[in-house]
């Protein structure tokens, strides 16, 4: 085994991706709006809606994007509030920010979820709300969209860790009115960059599409010949025609070449992603010290990472089982050890007011985060696992003064 955690280890491109992206440097077009007959992002929209379950795809630059414009597709008034998680990657809040709204935090519990009774007690005067499944740890939707269906208010899936995630009989991404996912390196498929809007709804589609960079009559690309809808979209797209600013977020056909390939793929690597997490999962919770959430009920999980906390260390034994660690080889990291890390609320300087959340703290002071390619083969978890097992036990045996 050469490296046990490489954090930054990327998904490879399947062979398949190469005679398309040959065709691409051949003909030169890489603009998705170039060719109207069967562009590969085209293409990806609708294998993608398949996959998942959704009426329409838009694909984008990015996750980032996606939340974006989805927040502008969905007409929220200058200045309205936003309801978001505790804890999530900071592109949650700055999306919220860039589309000129207030975000509002709720708080998350030990599980990484949305705690549902500081949700629902933070709901009065929000205008819509984003659930981040950060991580791809679902929250409760049954009971989020409960209450958000209760009030109207339009939710958005940050489904940027979830793709093939189930919840239930549905796909994480396609249960809220907007579902937004991520094509960067480090999630389930890896683009390099990109990002994919997945609605039902043809007049949010439209509004997203204009805004992403479809001027003048681009948007006539966007009308599969197999949507039974294509009469919505297109009474949605003269509605909005020259009616919206641009932004320039599309997706090139090379990005969409990297990835179509690479959907085919999405049921084994959550297989494996899966087991893999399972079997660290069920060696390190041989020992108290380390706590991993369950998944909840519906939930199916597609995890590329691990997450859990540090039960009874004090922080200098919780330091010290990082630099244990490290010293074996593995980077796990306490996210809210340090200055800098995105998915640290407090450090999301940026925000106008930045609110306290104690049951975030708490849990952000003792999770951990590492990443788990699903690539990885058996042997290798287990001598991760074999790692973060004598790691601790070199943590607390050094230090005295282990609680609980
Ligand atoms: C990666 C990620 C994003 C942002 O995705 P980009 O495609 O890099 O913009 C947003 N939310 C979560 C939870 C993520 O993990």
């Amino acid at each position: 085994m050469s490296s046990p955690s490489q954090t930054h280890d990327a998904e490879p491109i399947p062979p398949g991706a190469r005679d398309a992206i040959d065709e691409l440097l051949r003909t030169g077009d890489l603009f998705r709006y170039r060719d109207s007959r069967d562009a590969p992002v085209a293409l990806l929209e609708r294998e993608f809606a398949d996959l998942i379950g959704s009426r329409h795809a838009l694909a984008l630059s990015s996750c980032s994007a996606a939340l974006f414009l989805s927040l502008r597709a969905l007409d929220l008034p200058p200045g309205a509030r936003v309801l978001i998680p505790g804890f999530t990657f900071s592109a949650v809040p700055s999306a919220v920010v860039n589309a000129g709204c207030v975000p509002v935090l709720c708080e998350t519990g030990e599980d990484y979820r949305i705690d549902l009774a500081d949700f629902e007690a933070r709901l009065d005067g929000v205008q819509a709300v984003i659930v981040s499944h950060m991580r791809g740890h679902t929250s409760d939707m049954d009971a989020i969209m409960a209450l958000c269906d209760a009030r109207a208010l339009p939710v958005v899936e940050d489904a940027a860790h979830s793709l093939g995630t189930r919840w239930g009989q549905r796909n994480i991404g396609t249960i809220g009115r907007i579902g937004c996912f991520s094509f960067q390196s480090y999630k389930m498929v890896n683009a390099g960059e990109g990002g994919m809007l997945v609605t039902d709804d043809a007049d949010l589609l439209a509004r997203a599409v204009i805004m992403s960079g479809a001027y003048e009559r681009n948007w006539e690309q966007h009308r599969s010949p197999r949507d039974d809808n294509s009469q919505d979209l297109e009474r949605a797209f003269l509605r909005w025609q020259n009616r919206l600013p641009l932004s320039n977020v599309r997706m090139s056909n090379l990005s969409a070449a990297v990835i179509r390939p690479q959907l085919a793929e999405v049921p084994h690597r959550v297989r494996m992603g899966l087991a893999n997490h399972d079997r660290l999962a069920a060696r390190l919770r041989t020992n108290r010290h380390f706590s991993i959430p369950a998944a909840l009920g519906p939930e199916r999980r597609a995890p590329d990472s691990i997450q859990f906390n540090l039960v009874g260390l004090d922080d200098a034994t919780a330091s010290g089982f990082v630099a244990a660690a490290r010293s074996r080889g593995i980077e796990v990291g306490i996210f809210g050890a340090g200055t800098d890390n995105a998915r640290v609320f407090w450090n999301w300087k940026f925000l106008s007011e930045l609110p306290e959340l104690p049951r975030t703290r708490a849990m952000l002071m003792r999770a951990c985060d590492l990443r788990l390619p699903v690539w990885r083969s058996t042997a290798e978890i287990d001598a991760i696992a074999g790692a973060l097992l004598a790691a601790m036990d070199e943590a607390t045996r050094e230090s005295g003064t282990v609680q609980g």
